[in-house]
């Protein structure tokens, strides 16, 4: 159970300015220059962290590629490379609420998700890889009697990961886990505005015994360090999640430098359909209502449209609408809280375009779209209903990454299907409908990398999460994950 006063006791902590981490130590950036953290609770600064330049970013690289071509982590043994991640795990957990509110500090997640999606999934995250990383084989090839083909999983070598800032420690986890668990040394370069807890998880995993080097932390603007691993010729395999602007960047980075594997995990405009024939309609409510609102809309696969049926269409808006009203936006350091701040005063601003826009091209706000509890000098935004969108409208087309639904009606299950497959787009969808051939059908149709039925949002780390068409390729979690962190190598030997 979360406690208040526990939560209150380290909201004002003193945070100390913030170095790199390269080569086990916390180290200052070679310009001196430092960038300002501004907590979206309040709009203050409360920590410094080092602007890297290229030049820190290729220190970092060559440490990672020093301790991979020595061996001290890439040749250790699977099982002792599992103990140091567990290790890992159990410190994550031990600091647990330390590390959820200095990471709401950065970017304003409320404690009650933030606790479990961020502290305690990355524990479970670290822990699940060290978990698999001495149960994957290789394999022996069906040649004949007189040759054995092996097929190895390698390490790749050093691996550069870009992570954003709405779930850092969640996000960078899937990456930095696998990355570790299958012997790859790593340089992580976190969002400007989410870098502190990250910061923290890797000091905690040099107290898990992790070899100096294997885990480095460069931070700065992505312009610069994010530029500068992108490009390093000594990166094998690049791992991002963030903007689909920046995944264009490195895939012309690769291919500017070593063609190193790209895997780019990009936004989404994600449809939740709603069908009259939905087994529990105020439950889809519900639901479908906190797969936009929760973390104000600044999850990757947030139902941003919702998609329902002409004939159910008034009624459920109206219910939408009164769970949007009925959120407590606020502090998210307060336990009361269920959804906090937007993470910052541009992504406030952009957001609030959005219904600016949206209300020009014919939308109607049906409720929320303004900044609230300004006098705090934080940013806040209530949950927002745009209705009558039509599929062509820049708030059906373009991702908002705030707490704007968009609601478009539609006739039958092909007008659905239509609209759901209309944008760049393909992270996530949702269905709700009791008739299982429809859903079945709609899994096949709707071109997405994961769809709910029933339910909106919720996974766990059993299931692969990655886009198709211009939401991305490669898939974070599950064992599908390790592919992105190997290379396979064939031994072809005549006997
Ligand atoms: P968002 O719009 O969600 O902030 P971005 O793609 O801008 O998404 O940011 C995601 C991550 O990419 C952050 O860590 C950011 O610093 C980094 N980044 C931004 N621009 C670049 C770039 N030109 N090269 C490499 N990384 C970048």
């Amino acid at each position: 159970m979360l406690d208040q006063t526990a939560i209150d006791a380290l909201r004002h902590e003193t945070v100390g300015d913030q170095g790199h981490f390269c080569d086990g130590k916390s180290v200052a950036s070679k310009s001196g220059e430092t960038l300002d953290v501004i907590s979206p609770i309040d709009g203050k600064r409360f920590a410094n962290l080092a602007a890297g330049t290229p030049e820190d970013m290729d220190e970092a690289v060559a440490s990672a590629r020093r301790a991979f071509e020595d061996g001290r982590w890439s040749k250790a043994a699977p099982s002792h490379r599992k103990k140091v991640l567990l290790r890992l795990a159990d410190l994550i957990e031990r600091d647990a609420l330390k590390l959820a509110v200095l990471g709401i500090r950065d970017n304003g997640t409320e404690i009650n998700m933030a606790y479990k999606a961020e502290a305690l999934s990355a524990a479970a995250t670290f822990r699940y890889y060290a978990e698999a990383i001495d149960k994957v084989y290789g394999q022996i090839a069906p040649t004949a009697e007189n040759v054995l083909g092996l097929v190895h999983h390698a390490p790749v070598g050093v691996v550069g990961a870009i992570v954003p800032w709405n779930f850092p420690l969640m996000i960078g986890a899937w990456k930095i886990a696998p990355a570790l668990a299958a012997g790859n040394s790593l340089v992580l370069k976190p969002a400007e505005s989410a870098s502190l807890s990250l910061l923290k998880v890797a000091e905690l995993a040099s107290e898990a015994g992790l070899p100096d080097g294997v885990f480095n932390v460069v931070t700065g603007a992505g312009a610069v360090v994010g530029e500068a691993l992108a490009l390093s010729m000594e990166v094998d395999v690049l791992v991002f999640t963030g903007s689909g602007a920046t995944g264009r960047r490195l895939l012309n980075y690769a291919a500017a430098s070593n063609l190193k594997r790209c895997y780019l995990e990009l936004g989404g405009k994600s449809p939740n359909i709603v069908f009259s024939d939905a087994p529990d309609l105020a439950q889809a409510a519900k639901v479908s209502a906190a797969g936009i609102f929760r973390n104000s809309g600044q999850v990757c696969v947030a139902g941003s449209r919702l998609l329902v049926q002409e004939d159910i269409l008034d009624d459920f808006v109206a219910e939408i609408c009164l769970h949007a009203e009925a959120f407590r936006v606020g502090d998210p350091l307060d336990l009361n809280t269920q959804i906090g701040a937007v993470h910052s005063l541009p992504q406030l601003e952009a957001d609030l375009q959005f219904v600016v826009t949206a209300e020009s091209e014919g939308a109607e706000r049906r409720t929320g779209g303004s900044r609230i509890l300004q006098e705090t000098g934080g940013y806040y935004m209530q949950p927002t209903v745009m209705t009558n969108v039509k599929p062509t409208d820049t708030i059906a087309q373009q991702e908002v990454f705030g707490p704007v639904l968009a609601v478009t009606a539609f006739q039958d299950e092909a007008d659905a299907i239509r609209i759901a497959n209309s944008t760049q787009y393909g992270l996530a969808a949702g269905v709700w409908t009791a008739n299982l051939s429809r859903a079945h059908r709609m899994i096949s149709e709707i071109r997405s990398g994961v769809i709910h039925v029933n339910t909106y949002g919720g996974s766990d780390l059993t299931v692969p999460l990655g886009g198709v068409k211009q939401s991305g390729n490669g898939h974070d979690k599950s064992l599908h994950a390790l592919d992105k962190y190997v290379d396979m190598k064939t031994a072809w030997i005549q006997l």
